[in-house]
């Protein structure tokens, strides 16, 4: 863990937020390599839950919520966890389900009975800070996709079964922020509410587990031996949850939760009716049958995707007896896909190499490295962000009109002339 946080600092990915003011504990920022590898991520979520199916609608909704809709919910009571203070030395708090025994793991100390601590950020709208105008950031997107359940229903042709989905911010007072990026009080969160009839929603919920695995394995390129699937037991689930199954990855700490597969039943669709007394019902346009629907939800934090992917790409080994550390990402992912790389400073070379940089410009997420140093040194400074595929113009491609493709994860070498680069570039991405 300790090499890829230094990796992702050094090489532009992830910085901890106001650093030169000592930073904040469960804040990050994304660098430009880490910009273009969570947009990648989202691009390819959106891709494969809204754009490549007919069932699947968009929604934005607003970062700001009145308390209603989280007393509705249940976060205002329930969005809770059970914190210990250690009475000792250190005086650090704990999350109580996170520590065993009365002691403070840190520094030995007593620690305070558990007492449960909202997770919800809240704040006030307008200069008045009364009950009457406290809201609170929102801790997941969710719950805008049942507030306007009406609205959809009322503005599109969708039918059950149908799904709505939304990425976005969203903010929780985590106790213990910790792990990098696994565990941050502001982070961005992908979540699928797919609506369906009461009574099929044990089938929904099988077929989105294996979907959303299968997207990992397939899309992400995430190693499948080191993901599992885990089923919450009864006792443990969440107020609103029927069935809840995590996709879980072996990070370095251990099994922990990537995503979340919740079968939520028609909890929130109701509480949001009785409170609002507004009518939430669907009507069956076939049957004439009016009934609340059920509802399946896969939820993932892109941050937590990031972290994934870095962990699970990152290796050293040994090139022409040199050691190397390479980020074997999946081209889909990769903040760079192509970087074109003239091999010296002279003007005809670089000129050359820009020409082939636009060919390629908007078919690929591409780099132009003509800073100084040796090819050598620029394809570790690529293989280190991951980038896949090095095009290398040389003084040969002057006369042959060809350059060399150079492969991360072989180092192979291949000549291609200009003309057909893009073509096989795309063959080599998929
Ligand atoms: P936990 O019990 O670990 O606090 P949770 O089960 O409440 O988490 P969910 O509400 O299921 O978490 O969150 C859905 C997904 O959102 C998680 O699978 C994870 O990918 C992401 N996520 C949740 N909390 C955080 C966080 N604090 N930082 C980054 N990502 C998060």
């Amino acid at each position: 863990m300790e090499k890829v946080v230094a990796l992702t600092k050094r090489r532009g990915f992830i910085y901890p937020s106001s650093e030169i003011y000592g930073g904040m504990s469960g804040f990050y920022d994304y660098g430009p390599y880490g910009v273009a590898l969570k947009r990648a991520i989202r691009e390819l979520w959106w891709r494969h839950v809204v754009d490549l199916r007919d069932d699947v609608v968009g929604l934005e909704s607003t970062l700001v919520m009145p308390s209603e809709v989280w007393a509705a919910s249940g976060h205002l009571t329930n969005f809770v966890d059970p914190l210990r203070q250690c009475l000792g030395k250190c005086k650090k708090r704990w999350r109580a389900d996170h520590v065993s025994g009365d002691k403070c793991p840190e520094c030995g100390g007593p620690l305070t009975e558990p007492r449960l601590f909202n997770l919800m950020f809240k704040s006030h709208v307008g200069p008045l800070e009364d009950s009457s105008s406290e809201v609170y950031l929102r801790p997941e997107t969710a719950q805008g996709m049942f507030v306007d359940f009406r609205n959809v229903l009322g503005s599109t042709r969708v039918r059950v079964p149908f799904g709505i989905a939304q990425q976005g911010r969203a903010f929780r007072n985590e106790i213990t922020p910790g792990n990098f990026v696994f565990r941050l009080r502001e982070f961005e969160l992908m979540e699928l509410e797919y609506f369906v009839k009461p009574g099929q929603d044990d089938e929904s919920f099988r077929y989105w587990r294996d979907e959303r695995m299968s997207w990992y394995v397939d899309v992400l390129g995430i190693n499948r031996e080191r993901l599992r699937f885990y089923d919450h037991p009864k006792e443990s689930l969440s107020h609103y949850s029927k069935q809840t199954t995590d996709i879980e990855y072996e990070f370095p700490f251990g099994w922990g939760e990537l995503e979340g597969i919740a079968d939520r039943a028609d909890y929130d669709l109701r509480v949001h009716q009785e409170r609002s007394k507004t009518d939430l019902t669907y009507l069956d346009p076939e049957t004439n049958e009016r009934y609340l629907p059920w509802v399946i939800e896969p939820a993932v934090g892109v941050d937590r995707i990031a972290i994934t992917i870095l962990l699970d790409a990152y290796d050293e080994d040994v090139v022409n007896n040199e050691p190397r550390v390479v980020l074997h990402l999946h081209p889909n992912v990769a903040p760079v896909q192509v970087a074109v790389v003239p091999l010296s400073k002279k003007d005809e070379l670089t000129a050359a190499a820009r020409e082939v940089r636009s060919s390629l410009q908007g078919r690929f997420r591409i780099e132009y490295d003509q800073t100084g140093g040796s090819i050598g040194k620029r394809y570790r400074r690529q293989d280190e962000i991951g980038t896949p595929f090095c095009v290398t113009v040389d003084f040969e491609t002057l006369e042959d009109k060809a350059v060399t493709i150079r492969q991360r994860d072989s180092t192979q070498q291949e000549r291609v002339k200009i003309a057909g680069l893009a073509d096989r570039l795309t063959e080599l991405i998929g």
